[in-house]
């Protein structure tokens, strides 16, 4: 495994980490979850991700449940929630959003759920409109003062948002955010590489990015409709199967194919290939990862023995391939 630095903080990600998103809960139990943790963990993965809005609040409770049985040494990983969209279906206006309120509730539900002390990591899920982002600031410092978070962040926030962020903080004297959480794959390359591009020089940002594979799309596996087994098939995803028979979904199950023979003359699995590429970017600290089975787990950690061999000019071609 490589470990990265969390932007300009101390703390060492393992490059390649492990989410839940999806899967804990809908399609994992806790002996699954089990035994995908501690295949992650046994290739280095020091780092895995959560939030409170994740099933509702019982993919927290299904990794708690795992994490309990695994007994880690707790200085030996790191583990996240987020806040923002609520713990239940239908929040009441309390239970959502980023009021100091709801920030303090979500940390404390996600301990107990998550069966730890403290968060590591801890994201604000969303911006909050409705929320002054001094308010939130200080409620994320005040988490950090107690012990009960040790870095903040915020995801999918404008770097605007982000850079006020970090003006309330020095303002009064409180915990900036150390990372944002950004969607970052083949297809969906703008805040990575281009808006945020001033925080990382300004700030340190670190970034820990999601769905490397586009929930699967660049894995190649929809190139003949929708297996049955997979998360597009799952009651509540029809939103993802939607996005898929699009014009735009359709042109991405294309590339994905096309990247399928590319990877095959380089020896690798398209999902590597997809994998790999993300991590040649440097600002990336960490890649969340997500499987429903052991097997894709496995076979994606394998894209960091891949991300070596990609030259410049592969890199073009994959670039080339996706933007099409
Ligand atoms: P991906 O885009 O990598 O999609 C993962 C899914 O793709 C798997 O669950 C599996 O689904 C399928 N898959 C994975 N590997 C393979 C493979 N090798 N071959 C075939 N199919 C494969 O990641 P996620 O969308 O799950 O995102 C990763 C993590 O990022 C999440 O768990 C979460 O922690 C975080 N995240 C954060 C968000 C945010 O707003 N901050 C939003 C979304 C995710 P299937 O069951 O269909 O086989």
């Amino acid at each position: 495994m490589e470990y990265r630095r969390l932007g300009r903080s101390g703390l060492k990600l393992s490059a390649l980490s492990y989410g839940s998103w999806v899967t804990f809960h809908n399609q994992v139990d806790v002996d699954r979850a089990v035994e995908s943790l501690a295949l992650a963990y046994d290739h280095g993965v020091n780092f895995f991700d959560n939030a409170e809005g994740y099933a509702y609040g019982r993919s927290e409770e299904v990794m708690g449940a795992a994490l309990a049985k695994l007994s880690w040494p707790r200085d030996r990983y790191c583990v996240s929630s987020k806040v923002y969209f609520g713990p239940v279906a239908e929040p009441v206006p309390t239970q959502r959003g980023l009021s100091r309120k709801h920030v303090m509730d979500a940390c404390h539900q996600a301990l107990q759920r998550l069966r730890v002390d403290y968060l590591d990591l801890y994201f604000c899920h969303r911006p909050d409109p409705d929320t002054p982002i001094g308010e939130t600031v200080r409620a994320m410092h005040d988490l950090v003062a107690q012990g009960k978070v040790l870095y903040w962040g915020t995801s999918e926030w404008s770097a605007g948002e982000i850079a006020a962020a970090h003006a309330h903080a020095r303002a009064d004297n409180l915990t900036p955010p150390t990372m944002e959480q950004p969607e970052y794959n083949l297809f969906a390359r703008h805040k990575v590489e281009v808006e945020y591009t001033r925080l990382y020089q300004e700030f340190g940002l670190g970034t820990t990015t999601w769905s490397p594979l586009a929930s699967g799309l660049l894995s190649g596996k929809y190139a003949d409709g929708v297996p049955q087994d997979s998360r597009f098939a799952l009651p509540g995803y029809e939103w993802l199967r939607k996005r898929l028979e699009s014009p735009l979904g359709r042109r991405q199950v294309a590339a994905a194919a096309e990247l399928g023979k590319l990877a095959g003359t380089l020896g690798c699995s398209t999902a590597q290939l997809a994998i790999a590429w993300i991590l040649g970017n440097p600002w990336v600290s960490t890649v969340i990862l997500g499987a429903s089975r052991p097997g894709q787990l496995r076979e994606n950690l394998g894209a960091l023995a891949m991300a070596e061999k990609l030259t410049p000019e592969i890199r073009k071609r994959i670039e080339s391939i996706s933007a099409a």
